[in-house]
Order: C-alpha cells, then structure tokens, then sequence
C-alpha cells in the first residue's frame, strides 16, 4: 500500500489511510489534489516549523554549557523512547521534530559544549551552524557545478583561504570530503596514481592486479585511519615498513634513510602533523629531504595538527610542511565546524583528478570548463559541505583561526599545570599542542587500575568529560583540548574535579 505521511484530516487529526493509488509513486489524496498533509507539515505552515527548530536547536545550544557532560541514559531506554514501529500513517513534521528533540535528549551527548575534553572532537561555532542549516534547506548536489555554482564557487574561495592559511603552494589542489579518513584516502589515492604512473602503470583502468610493486612507509606512530585507507586502496594493512618513533610518538627521521634504502622506486611515506594521543610532530623537514633524495611521495595527515600552521606562535613545528605531496586535516575538530567535514591538498592536481574523476555521457562538461564536485572526491552526489567552512573562516579571520588555536593550545598547557602539581600526578607527554596524558599513581599495574579508575569516576562526575588510552603500554587519561567554547574557567573547573575524583580513588584504594 502506499503509504501517506502526514496525511490529516481538517481539525489535524489523523485520518484513516487512503487505499492504495496505482501507479503514483508520491502520496496523493483521496479526492486527487494534493493536500497540506503531504508535505508532512500538517496545520502548520514550513515557516513556523523551521522558527520552531530553530528554537529548539537554539535551547539546547544555551543549556550547552550546564548540561551533564556524559550520558547515563542506558540503551535499552533510548530504545523505548525511541523506538517502536514505523507509523503506517505519517506524523505531522513539527510533531516529530517536538517528539525528536524530547525523546533523543537523554541520548544526546554535551561533545560541542566547552567540558568535552574526549577524543579530538570540536563543537561549532554559530556561523558554521547557521551555514550548515542554508546548506541543508538548499538541498544542493555539489557533486556538478551545473547542479550547484555557488557552493563549488565557495569551495574554490575558501579551498584557496585554507591554502594559504596552510603555506600550502597556490597550485595545490583542494577537495572537501567526509573526514580526515577520506582525505587520507584521496590523498592515498592520488599518491597510488603517481608513483604507478611513473612507471607507466595506469591503476585506474588497469587496476592493481599484475602493477609494479608499491612500497607504503609509515611512522610507528600513524593513525588508524591511514591503515584504513590502504586497506580501501587494495595496498594493504600489513605490508607496510615501520618506522619507528620516539618517546613522543614522533617519527625518527634519522631511521627513515635506512627504511627508504629497502623500498623500490614506487614509494610512498606517511608522516603525521599532531599525534592523537601527544599531539606531537613528526620532524618534517629531514623526512621531506630523505623522501626527496630517495624519490616518492609524502603524505602528511595533520587532522587537526595542521592548524598549527596557521598560528604564527605554533607554525615552526610544521617546518617543512609545504615540501609534501599531499596533506589531510579536519574542519569538523579543531575549525569547530558540524560533522562531516575534512579537507584533503595535493600538490599533483592531475594525479588527485586522476584518482577521483568520474565521467558518464550524460555528464558533459560545462561550458566554462568549471570545476565538478565528483571529479575531486570519492563521492558522486554529495553535500554542499564548503558553506559551513567558508562562513566559519568569514566569520574568523585569520586572527580568529590563529587565536582560538593557541587558546586551545594555552587552556591544555594550563590543564596540565593544574594537575601536574598534585602529588601521584604525573603528565607523561610534553604538551606542545592541545593533547595532555595524565597518569595517576606509580608505574605498572596499580597506576594502571588507578588511572582507569579515575577516568571513569570522572565520566561519572559529569563536570567534564574525558577518555582513557594506553601510552608506552601503560593507562593514560587523555584530554583533548578543541572546542572554541572552553573557556579558562571551565579548565579550572574541570582540573578541580578531575583532581577531586583522583583523590577519593585514592582514598578508596588505601581503605
Ligand atoms: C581524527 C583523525 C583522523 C580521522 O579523521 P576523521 O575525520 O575522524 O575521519 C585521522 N588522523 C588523525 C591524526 C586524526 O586525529
């Protein structure tokens, strides 16, 4: 049968469903016209339901700062609220949406307010939201320039801002894709594409089966995400050569000569600006010049260690940076813009087009020879996502970017200062950027539990909200500083309890 959403009868109450209507794909009334009902709004108009959101979204925005940091809600309850069977008959869309906000709220997580010190994860600053909902009511396919001239306009403008943000070169090529982990992959991608090339393999249309051999260098160190990418690109998990890393989870760049000397001529080195758990740099500059005088490509992942590069104060760890071949970072962390947004540069634009590019008949050029979304990203149809980054960087400045990175950067310094001068505290990495490891009690297994300990009795506090990881084989607590909201007295707050729930761990542990 065909299913009628938000079909009502004249007072809004829900009418019975129509029978089925042959061949209409679109729900039609009864009597044939179309009524108020199948745009799901009911007795409302779209602009009252739109202001009513905006209210909504704007309440939840305000109360950011007070609610609890974690969630305690269990699953089995956000499924209650939640769940239950698809409605046969529609609901009106300002019901839904009421009904959406009232009964995910227990089930939503503070992680864009200014205590979510978790993961790397950023909020959103109000020109990013404001341009991420245009971006949502224009409903755009920046996929084709003919199907949306603004937003790849835009993403030419603020992919030219970002570059010279960067030091990135004029010529380099920009895409926006979902994340860090398809910008890696794009950039993987388009390495793949160049070093086969060069040994006139085309990986595209002849694939990988029967290629010359590709050898892939990656510091100890390297994120997940780059293993994901070669897993994606049939380059595989477990073939690549290691390079080892220091006590900071930098890549040694002294090894990476005698690493090199192993690797065929087709090679391609993975280096790292800001390491997820220190936020350390990999040296950039020798490891450009072995990759240089060894032949290759050199990706650098900077997810969020990239916008070092844009602050004056923090731009001498990245020296070296514009010597690579390609570069990833994130605007969804530290740019504080909405979820998905991440960047990917390349200095081989024909390489990365290469990579990337789709054609099918119907897809004839456009006139100007402008530039498609789809031919620069893994993606075909695709969100308008430069909208957001460019009012975020508008909204800015180049002041704006550089001043909430070296906040971000001060407020963790001052974290650790906090702590540090606890007795049984110990910060276990230097903190050159916004990243900070704690460590609770002595080394080996009664530090270890104590540490645990203590990240969880602070996700249960709820003041703030932080995660745990393993540094060097021993339990760290993790804090991540990238929201544009946190301020120094959520800092001080936070280091207070932190140090409050680490004390009555102790208290309990001695009884
Ligand atoms: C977060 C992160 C990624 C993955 O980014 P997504 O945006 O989550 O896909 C890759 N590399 C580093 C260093 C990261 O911090």
């Amino acid at each position: 049968m065909v299913l009628v959403r938000g079909h009502r009868g004249p007072a809004g109450v829900a009418g019975p469903p129509p029978g089925p209507v042959a061949g209409v794909g679109y729900p039609l009334p009864i009597d044939g016209r179309r009524a108020e009902g199948d745009m799901g709004v009911g007795d409302m108009s779209e602009r009252a339901i739109l202001r009513r959101t905006a209210e909504l979204a704007a309440d939840f925005l305000e109360t950011l700062g007070e609610r609890p940091v974690g969630v305690s809600v269990s699953p089995d309850e956000l499924r209650a609220r939640l769940g239950g069977p698809l409605p046969e008959v529609g609901e009106p869309a300002l019901e839904v949406t009421e009904r959406l906000a009232r009964e995910a709220d227990p089930g939503i997580v503070a992680s864009a307010g200014p205590r979510y010190f978790g993961f790397v994860i950023g909020g959103s600053y109000p020109a990013a939201v404001a341009a991420d909902w245009l971006t949502t009511a224009w409903d755009q396919n920046a996929g084709l320039y003919v199907s949306a001239p603004a937003a790849m306009v835009v993403e030419e403008v603020a992919g030219g801002w970002l570059r010279e943000l960067f030091g990135l070169p004029a010529s380099a090529s920009v895409a926006f894709v979902t994340g860090a982990t398809m910008a890696n992959w794009t950039a993987l991608a388009a390495a793949r594409h160049e070093v086969l090339g060069r040994a006139g393999w085309n990986v595209e249309t002849q694939g990988l089966q029967g290629a010359p051999e590709v050898d892939v260098v990656v510091g100890a160190e390297a994120h997940v995400t780059i293993l994901a990418a070669l897993q994606y690109l049939g380059l595989g998990r477990e073939g690549v050569h290691v390079v080892p890393a220091d006590e900071q989870g930098r890549l040694r760049a002294e090894l990476l000569p005698s690493v090199l000397a192993e690797c065929g001529p087709r090679t391609i080195v993975c280096a790292q600006a800001g390491n997820v758990n220190t936020g350390a740099f990999d040296p950039l500059e020798p490891i450009a010049a072995a990759v240089r005088e060894h032949g290759g490509w050199l990706h650098v992942d900077g997810a969020f260690g990239l916008w070092a590069a844009a602050s004056p104060e923090l731009r001498p760890r990245v020296a070296g940076l514009a010597l690579a071949d390609s570069w990833t970072t994130d605007t969804h962390k530290w740019l504080n813009v909405p979820y998905d947004s991440g960047l990917v540069f390349t200095a081989h634009p024909a390489a990365h087009r290469a990579a990337t590019s789709v054609s099918a008949a119907y897809l004839a050029a456009t006139e100007g020879g402008e530039r498609d979304g789809f031919d620069w990203t893994p993606e075909y149809s695709r969100r308008a996502r430069g909208f957001p980054v460019y009012a975020t960087l508008r909204s800015l400045g180049r002041a704006g970017v550089a001043e909430v990175v070296e906040r971000c950067c001060r407020l963790a310094r001052r974290v650790a200062e906090l702590l540090a001068v606890e007795p049984g505290v110990t910060i276990l990495n230097e903190v050159v950027l916004n990243q900070v490891l704690v460590r609770f009690g002595p080394a080996g297994t009664a530090g270890d539990e104590r540490t645990r300990a203590v990240v969880a009795a602070v996700q249960r506090d709820g003041t703030c909200w932080l995660g745990g990881t393993t540094w060097h084989g021993q339990a760290a607590m993790r804090i991540s500083v990238s929201n544009w909201r946190t301020t120094d007295d959520d800092v001080d707050v936070s280091a207070a309890a932190i140090l409050r729930c680490a004390r009555a761990s102790q208290t309990s542990a001695t009884r």
